[in-house]
């Protein structure tokens, strides 16, 4: 059985960034229907509905008759990851985190603008993510519909939902903007560090 996990800020605490009816229809009805068809799509599965949520996403990657089962858990996934990547209160960036993110881009504004044009080079739904590869270096990807670094052997350390329900309230077609606000007021720069560390 698959859980809505708990939204770790309150629903509107984000605001002016990120609305309070966003959130409500974002996490309250997008992320839970996810999580519904996930466990309709798993219940008579046990060989899949016994498995922790990263391993059924591998598993289930690149193989057309579980193609439903990969959506619907990666974007369980997704959702609580995009969540925890967002703070209410501004998170000063480590020094060194600051340092690493120099090392790989130069300059944290230049990371900024990187992973901007990420997100807007992603045509229709998809997410943007600050990934690491097996030697520990950084880099930013984008991936179509419900796609994630999992699939790749990354492994993430930040995300931003692009799908047009994530901003179209508060931004309308906009989603540079989301994007840009969310990385300067909203980053939690702990769960980056904590995901760089693992
Ligand atoms: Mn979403």
């Amino acid at each position: 059985m698959w859980l809505l996990k708990k939204l770790p800020f309150e629903k509107n605490s984000l605001e002016p960034i990120i609305s309070e009816k966003t959130i409500d229809f974002h996490y309250g009805k997008h992320h839970q229907t996810y999580v519904n068809k996930l466990n309709d799509l798993t219940k008579e599965k046990p060989e899949l509905n016994s498995l922790i949520l990263e391993d059924l996403i591998k598993k289930s990657a690149n193989n057309d008759e579980l193609k439903a089962i990969f959506n619907n858990a990666a974007q369980v996934f997704n959702h609580d990851f995009f969540w925890q990547s967002l703070s209410p209160e501004k998170k000063e960036i480590s020094s060194k985190l600051l340092a690493k993110i120099e090392e790989d881009f130069t300059s944290l504004e230049n990371f900024k603008e990187e992973f901007i044009q990420s997100a807007l080079a992603q045509f229709g739904s998809g997410w943007a993510w600050l990934v690491k590869n097996k030697e520990n270096k950084l880099g930013i990807i984008k991936t179509a519909n419900a796609d994630n670094p999992l699939s790749k052997d990354l492994t993430p350390l930040f995300a931003i939902d692009v799908w047009e329900h994530a901003y179209y309230l508060d931004y309308q077609n906009k989603r540079a903007e989301f994007v840009e606000a969310i990385l300067d007021n909203l980053v939690n720069w702990d769960f980056v560090e904590k995901n760089l560390e693992k």
